[in-house]
C-alpha cells in the first residue's frame, strides 16, 4: 500500500472494504454508530467509539485532564444522540503518560463522572496503559434505540427540509472542549415528529450533511446562506483566519449540534413551536441534483465543496 497522503474518509473506505460481517450486526461502518440486534429481536443496541489524542483533539498542558475527560465522553454521547438513542454504558481506555498517570486519571474522572451522571450512563469498563507517549483516550458508548428510531444518515428525501439545533463555526476558540451532547434534544425530536435523517456536526455542516446526501442515494442540497446560524466565535475566528464567518460555519469541525432532515410539514411544525428550550434553524432543502449549493439573497447560487475538517489532511 502506498503511503501517499489520503483523507480520513478514503482511509475508512479502505478499511470498510475488508470489514467482516455478522448477521446480528444490522448496521456496520458508515453511520454515527453501529447497530446490533439483541436477542429477542428487540430495539437495536447502538455502539459508537471515538479516540482523542493530545496535540490533536486537545492540549493536555493547556486544557487540563478534566476538560479531556468531559470531551472524550461528550463526543461519544453526541454520536448516540445522532442516532436518536438513549445512552447506557461507557467504556474508557486510556494510554497515560507514565509519570502523570494518577493525577491525569483523577482529572479525567472529574470531567467524565458528572457528565455520565447527568445522562444516566454507567462507566462499565475500559483499559489502562502507561507509556512514554502523550495522553490518548478512547471511549466507547453503547445505547438503546428509541422507537421509531434509530435514525440513520440514509433516510433523506427530495423536498425535505434541513435543520440544525444551534449556531455553527469557530469551535476551535474553545467551545470544542465542552460540547453539550444533544441527547435531550434528539429524544424530544424523535418523540415529536418523524425524523428522516440525523447526524451530529463533528466535521462541519458541509461535510456531515454531505454524508447524509451520499448515503441517501446520491442526493443534493441547497443551503440558504442567510439562514445559517453563525456562532459569534466564527466571527472572531474570521478576523484572524482571513476566511468568512460563513465559511467557518460551513466547514469548521466540532460544533456537535445536530443536523436533521424532515418533511417540510414537520419543519413548519417544529419551527412554529419548537420543543422546550430548543433553538432550531431551517438552513436548506434536499434536492435531486447531487452536490451542495449555497443560495445567497442578492447573488448567484454557488456550489460548495463537501469537505469539512479532516484529521488526516488538516494541520489546524
Ligand atoms: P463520527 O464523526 O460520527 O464519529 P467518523 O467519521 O469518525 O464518524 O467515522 C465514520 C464511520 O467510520 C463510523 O461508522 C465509524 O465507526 C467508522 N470507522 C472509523 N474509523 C474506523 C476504523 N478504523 N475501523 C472501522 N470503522 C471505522
Ligand atoms: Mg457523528
Amino acid at each position: 500500500m502506498s503511503d501517499a497522503p489520503i483523507g480520513e474518509f478514503e482511509l475508512i473506505r479502505r478499511i470498510q472494504q475488508r470489514a467482516t460481517s455478522h448477521p446480528n450486526v444490522i448496521l456496520g461502518i458508515g453511520d454515527d454508530a453501529a447497530l446490533l440486534r439483541p436477542p429477542g429481536n428487540d430495539v437495536p443496541i447502538v455502539v459508537t467509539t471515538d479516540m482523542l489524542l493530545d496535540g490533536r483533539h486537545f492540549l493536555l498542558a493547556e486544557h487540563g485532564a478534566e476538560a479531556v475527560g468531559y470531551k472524550s465522553l461528550a463526543v461519544n454521547l453526541s454520536d448516540i444522540a445522532a442516532m436518536a438513542a438513549r445512552p447506557v454504558a461507557a467504556f474508557v481506555s486510556v494510554a497515560f503518560p507514565r509519570h502523570q498517570a494518577a493525577s491525569i486519571a483523577d482529572g479525567l474522572m472529574r470531567g467524565m463522572a458528572p457528565l455520565a451522571d447527568r445522562f444516566g450512563v454507567a462507566l462499565a469498563g475500559g483499559d489502562t496503559n502507561a507509556w512514554d507517549g502523550p495522553l490518548v483516550v478512547c471511549v466507547t458508548v453503547t445505547g438503546e434505540a428509541v422507537p421509531p428510531g434509530p435514525i440513520l444518515r440514509s433516510g433523506a428525501r427530495v423536498g425535505n427540509a434541513v435543520l440544525v439545533t444551534g449556531p455553527l463555526g469557530g469551535s476551535l476558540l474553545g467551545r470544542h472542549l465542552h460540547p453539550e451532547p444533544r441527547i435531550v434534544e434528539a429524544l424530544a425530536l424523535i418523540e415529536r415528529t418523524p425524523l428522516h435523517a440525523l447526524v451530529d456536526l463533528s466535521d462541519g455542516l458541509a461535510s456531515d450533511l454531505g454524508h447524509i446526501l451520499e448515503q441517501s442515494g446520491g442526493l443534493g442540497a441547497t443551503i440558504d446562506a442567510d439562514a445559517i446560524p453563525i456562532h459569534p466565535d466564527a466571527q472572531t475566528l474570521a478576523h484572524r483566519s482571513g476566511r468568512s464567518p460563513l465559511e467557518h460555519a460551513l466547514a469548521d469541525g466540532e460544533d456537535f449540534e445536530l443536523c436533521l432532515v424532515v418533511a417540510p410539514e414537520s419543519a413548519d411544525d417544529l419551527l412554529a413551536s419548537p420543543p422546550p428550550g430548543m433553538r432550531l434553524h431551517r438552513v436548506g432543502t434536499i434536492d435531486s441534483e447531487p452536490g451542495l449549493r449555497l443560495r445567497h439573497l442578492n447573488a448567484p447560487t454557488e456550489s460548495v465543496s463537501i469537505k469539512g475538517f479532516d484529521h488526516l489532511v488538516s494541520d489546524e
